[in-house]
């Protein structure tokens, strides 16, 4: 057996197929995020400026967040000590399920270790425990809902993605008094396309179907608390199951389900990768409880996040690059071609000391390679010059396709100078 070259072989099909993933060496910097310190090959330093976080509001950079999570690991350690089977559940974790639950108007929440595992426990339980469930699950769901799916034995069809008529179609040739799970995002994160959560709901509740909703690039950025793109549409009470992670806006790491007390309970009960796991340290609890408490009571900080994005998206499109249009803070700009998406992202980073990684197959479809840009509140004007002018060049020496420019006015044009240390002033 040829172990060795087993391995080689399949990393040499990924380079072939210019699948191959490289991380760059970033050591962020809590005191001037977005700029951070990313170390070349060679390990020489270089400062650069971080446009693909997906620590949105940069709540893993917040003061009173960093505050939370010091005393808390003071007071209580590093580590949990074991799996809340075995050893319990800390205070920190009683008092961020509840803030959780609050957050959507839920009786009950389940914190787990990340989001990821949260799809995979909740979808593959709650499927599970339900007598012959169908799962209809959106064409575009991200891996861990897909992972969630496939790990029940319950049967599955696939719907078009956002297409209510498909969606309607298949609720409508089963028998009304089967149990169905519909399975979708509210945010879909590649494309920003925002789900049609009012009319999935409608006809969940025409058909008798639970709803089961990922807002994993929602929480903490949209709804006047922070609750979601479902808070923001008067939908949350409609929805079974909501899911989020406390990792991208709120900055922290683990996931988590809010819903019913009987759905928490149960998947809490019989989920192997909530039982048989570790639980979160109590510091990183504390930490997440205190982020979802200052999204709760900012709504300055998702402001300040949207005229970022919005003006970004804007003035890259007067510059004629392809922004891919949608209705959220996520701005993709469109390459088509795996090897020159890297290439330019290499050139961004080396040339210009800005960071976007390549998005690449399998996270997006072959012909549809992008650079990813999530603007923060702490991207400030000047950044976004930066950032136009260093694509204009990468973009004309690379000879990649421009867009038609379009004369967009950015619906916060007129606010000239309310980046977030002016507004961070006039909250205080
Ligand atoms: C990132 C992501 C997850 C996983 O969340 P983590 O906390 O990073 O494990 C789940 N769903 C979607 C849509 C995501 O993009």
């Amino acid at each position: 057996m040829q172990y060795r070259q087993i391995f080689e072989n399949a990393i040499g099909k990924l380079k072939t197929e210019q699948r191959y993933r490289v991380f760059a060496d970033i050591e962020r910097d809590s005191e001037r995020f977005p700029h951070a310190i990313w170390r070349d090959h060679s390990g020489a330093a270089h400062d650069i400026t971080i446009w693909c976080s997906n620590d949105y509001l940069g709540m893993g950079v917040n003061p009173e967040v960093i505050a939370a999570m010091k005393s808390a690991t003071a007071k209580h350690g590093a580590g949990a000590g074991g799996t809340r089977n075995i050893s319990g559940t800390s205070h920190p974790l009683v008092m961020l399920e509840a803030e959780l639950a609050d957050l959507h108007g839920k009786e009950a929440a389940l914190v787990f270790t990340s989001g990821w595992i949260s799809n995979l426990a909740a979808i593959s339980t709650i499927a599970d425990l339900l007598p012959n469930c169908l799962i209809l699950s959106d064409a575009l769901n991200h891996n861990s809902m897909i992972e969630g799916v496939r790990r029940s034995s319950a049967e599955r069809k696939i719907w078009r993605h956002n297409d209510v008529a498909h969606l309607e179609e298949l609720l409508a040739a089963q028998p009304l008094e089967r149990a169905k799970l519909i399975v979708f995002e509210s945010l879909y994160s590649m494309d920003g396309d925002i789900s049609p959560i009012k009319e999935i709901c409608d006809l969940a509740e025409k058909y008798n179907a639970m709803t089961y909703i990922d807002e994993v690039h929602a929480v903490a950025m949209y709804g006047a608390r922070g609750g979601g793109v479902a808070e923001r549409e008067g939908q949350m009470h409609r929805i079974d199951v909501i899911e989020g992670t406390l990792a991208k806006g709120f900055g922290v790491i683990g996931g988590y389900i809010a819903a019913s007390p009987a759905i928490c309970d149960a998947v809490r009960s019989f989920a192997p990768s909530f039982i048989f796991s570790t639980a979160l340290p109590p510091a990183v609890c504390a930490a997440a409880a205190q982020s979802v408490r200052i999204a709760k009571t900012r709504p300055e900080l998702r402001m300040a996040h949207q005229r970022q994005s919005w003006l970004t998206k804007h003035a890259l499109m007067r510059a004629g690059l392809p922004v891919l249009p949608n209705p959220s803070h996520i701005v993709p700009v469109m390459v088509g071609d795996a090897q020159l998406c890297k290439a330019a992202s290499d050139m961004l980073l080396e040339r210009h000391g800005i960071y976007i990684q390549p998005i690449n197959y399998p996270t997006v479809a072959r012909g549809t390679e992008r650079l990813r840009i999530t603007p923060t509140p702490h991207h400030g004007d000047a950044h976004i010059a930066h950032l136009v002018e260093a694509l204009v060049d990468v973009w004309t020496t690379l000879r990649i396709p421009f867009a038609e420019v379009s004369d967009v006015e950015s619906p916060f044009a007129n606010d000239a100078h309310c980046t977030y240390p002016a507004m961070k002033r006039a909250a205080e």
